[in-house]
C-alpha cells in the first residue's frame, strides 16, 4: 500500500514540476510556479523519507537523525543565503547551488559504486558482473557530468564574484579534449573490468580538472552561456541518479532541469552569437588583443542636464527605455516605473526594450521590472524593439552598455562582435544614463556614446530617475 502512495507522491511531484516550469515562463506567474514546484519537491522528499522501502529487505528508512539533521542544516543555510543575496549577485548563487547539485550527483555515483563493489566481492561471478555493467555505465556518466558541473560551477561562482580571473594558454582546448578523452577511456575500462575500483577516483580527478579548465578561459560576456550549460549538466547528472535508484521523480526532475538548461543554453548562444560546439570545447571568451584594441580611443561626447532631458522626453511621442545592469545595481526599477507613469500622463507612449542578456543573468531585467509592477505588455523583446527604434523619438538607456554597443555589428575585432544588440542609434535622440565613461561587463569602449545624436546624463540611475520624475512634472 505504502508503495502505491509513494508512486502517487512521485506522480504529483512530477506534475508540479511541469506546471511550475510552465508558470515560470511568465513573470506574472513565476513566483507561484516556484512555490508549486517546491511544494511538489517537498511531497517527493517526505514521501521518500517515510514511505520508501528497501526492495530486498522490505525495511523502511530508519536513520532519521541523519536525514533530518541534513535537511535542517541545508534548509537553514539555503534560506539565509537566499534571503541575504542581492539581486545583482543572483547568478553567483545560481552557480553555487548548481555546483552543489553536481557534487550530489557525483557523490551518488561514488557511493553506489561502493555498493556494487561490495556485491561483486560477496558474489564474484561473471554473470553478476555482466548484469551490473549497465549500472556502472550510468555511475561513470553521472560521476563525470556531476564532477564537471561541480568544479565548473565553483570556478564560475569565483569569476562572477570577481575572485577568479580569466586564465588561458595556447593548446588549452586540445588539453581539455585530451583530459575528457582519458576520463571516458578510464570509464570504459572500469565498465569492462569493474574490479579496478581505483579507476573511479582517477575519473573523478580528471572530470574535476576538466570542469576547472573548461570554465577558466571564459570571457565575461560568455558567462551566461556557461552557467546555463552547467545547469543542464547538473540536470542530466541528477537524471542518471534517478536511473540508478529507479526513482521516477528524480528522473523527471533531472530531465526537466537538463532540458530547460539546454534550451536556455541554445537561446543564450543565439543571443550572444556563439555556437554550442564553441561552448563545449571551452574555446570562447574575447581575445585579449581584441579587448586591448577596443578599449583604445576616446572621442568627444556631449552631456545633457536633467531638465533638458526631461524637456526632450516630455515633448516626445514615443520613448523607449533600455534597462541594463546599472539599473539593477542602483535598484532604480521603482523610480523607472514612476517616470514611465508620469510620461504616460503627459501622453507620451513609453515601452521597454529588453535585451536577452541585459544585466547579469537570463531574464534579469524582466524580473527586476516585474518587481516594480511594470506591465508585462510594456516589455518588448529585442527583435520587436529593433523594428520600432526608427519611429522612436527618444531612447533612454539606463545603466546598459554592452547590449547597445554598435561594435557588435561593425567591429570584427571586438570581443562582442556578432552579438545581436539593441539598435538604439536608429532612434532620433539617444540619452545614456551611467555614472562615468567606464566600460561595462565586456570591458570595452562604446562608440554609441560619441555619436552626434547621443547625450550622456551622468549620475546614479536611481537619483537621476528621481530628478527626472520631478523635472518632467514641472514641464
Ligand atoms: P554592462 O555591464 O555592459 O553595463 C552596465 C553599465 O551600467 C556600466 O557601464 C556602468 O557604467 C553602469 N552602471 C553601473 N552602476 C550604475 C548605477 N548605479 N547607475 C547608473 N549606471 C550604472 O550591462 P548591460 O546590461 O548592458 O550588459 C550586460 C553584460 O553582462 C553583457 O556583456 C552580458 O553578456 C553580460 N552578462 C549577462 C548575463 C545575463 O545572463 N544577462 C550574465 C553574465 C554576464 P558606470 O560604471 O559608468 O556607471
Amino acid at each position: 500500500m505504502s508503495d502505491h502512495i509513494l508512486n502517487l507522491c512521485y506522480l504529483v511531484a512530477s506534475v508540479t514540476f511541469i506546471l511550475g516550469l510552465k508558470m515560470l515562463s511568465a513573470p506574472a506567474t513565476a513566483r507561484k510556479g516556484n512555490l508549486v514546484a517546491a511544494a511538489g519537491m517537498s511531497i517527493a522528499i517526505l514521501g521518500t523519507i517515510f514511505l520508501y522501502r528497501n526492495t530486498e529487505t522490505g525495511e523502511y528508512l530508519h536513520n532519521y537523525g541523519w536525514i533530518f539533521g541534513g535537511l535542517v542544516i541545508g534548509g537553514i543555510v539555503g534560506t539565509l543565503a537566499a534571503r541575504k543575496v542581492k539581486m545583482t549577485a543572483m547568478p553567483e548563487m545560481v552557480s553555487l547551488f548548481n555546483g552543489m547539485g553536481g557534487a550530489c550527483a557525483a557523490l551518488i555515483s561514488l557511493v553506489e559504486f561502493n555498493h556494487i563493489s561490495k556485491e561483486m566481492s560477496d558474489h564474484p561471478n561473471g554473470e553478476l558482473i555482466q548484469s551490473l555493467q549497465p549500472t556502472i555505465l550510468i555511475i561513470v556518466l553521472g560521476l563525470i557530468i556531476g564532477s564537471v558541473s561541480f568544479s565548473g560551477s565553483m570556478i564560475a561562482w569565483g569569476k562572477l564574484n570577481g575572485k577568479v580571473k580569466d586564465y588561458s594558454f595556447s593548446g588549452q582546448n586540445i588539453l581539455n579534449l585530451f583530459i575528457l578523452a582519458i576520463a571516458l577511456a578510464a570509464g570504459a575500462w572500469l565498465i569492462v573490468d569493474p574490479a579496478r575500483g581505483y579507476l573511479l577516483y582517477i575519473i573523478l580527478a580528471l572530470a574535476l580538472t576538466y570542469g576547472i579548465l573548461f570554465v577558466m578561459p571564459i570571457g565575461g560576456a560568455d558567462m551566461p552561456v556557461v552557467i546555463s550549460l552547467l545547469n543542464s549538466f547538473t540536470g542530466v547528472a541528477a537524471a542518471f541518479g534517478g536511473f540508478l535508484y529507479d526513482n521516477k521523480v528524480m528522473l523527471t526532475g533531472g530531465i526537466l532541469v537538463g532540458a530547460a538548461g539546454t534550451l536556455l543554453t541554445i537561446l543564450m548562444c543565439k543571443a550572444m552569437n556563439r555556437s554550442l560546439i564553441n561552448v563545449l570545447v571551452g574555446s570562447f571568451g574575447g581575445s585579449k588583443n581584441a579587448i586591448a584594441s577596443a578599449t583604445g580611443t576616446q572621442g568627444h561626447f556631449k552631456e545633457i542636464s536633467v531638465s533638458d532631458a526631461a524637456m526632450v522626453m516630455s515633448y516626445a511621442n514615443k520613448v523607449i527605455i533600455v534597462p541594463g545592469y546599472g539599473l539593477a545595481v542602483a535598484q532604480a526599477q521603482h523610480a523607472c516605473h514612476e517616470l514611465e507613469k508620469i510620461l504616460n500622463d503627459k501622453g507620451v507612449e513609453v515601452v521597454y526594450a529588453i535585451h536577452p542578456v541585459a544585466g547579469r543573468m537570463p531574464g534579469h531585467m524582466n524580473v527586476l521590472l516585474a518587481e516594480a509592477d511594470v506591465a508585462y505588455e510594456k516589455l518588448e523583446e529585442m527583435e520587436q524593439a529593433n523594428e520600432e527604434f526608427k519611429t522612436t523619438d527618444v531612447v533612454l538607456i539606463l545603466g546598459a552598455n554592452d547590449v547597445v554597443n554598435p561594435a557588435a555589428k561593425s567591429d570584427p575585432s571586438s570581443p562582442i562582435y556578432g552579438m545581436p544588440i539593441l539598435e538604439v542609434e536608429q532612434a532620433k535622440t539617444v540619452i545614456v544614463n551611467k555614472r562615468s565613461m567606464k566600460p561595462g561587463y565586456a570591458g570595452i569602449e562604446n562608440e554609441l556614446f560619441f555619436q552626434p545624436k547621443t547625450s550622456m546624463l551622468f549620475g546614479d540611475a536611481k537619483k537621476v530617475l528621481q530628478d527626472l520624475c520631478a523635472a518632467v512634472k514641472m514641464v
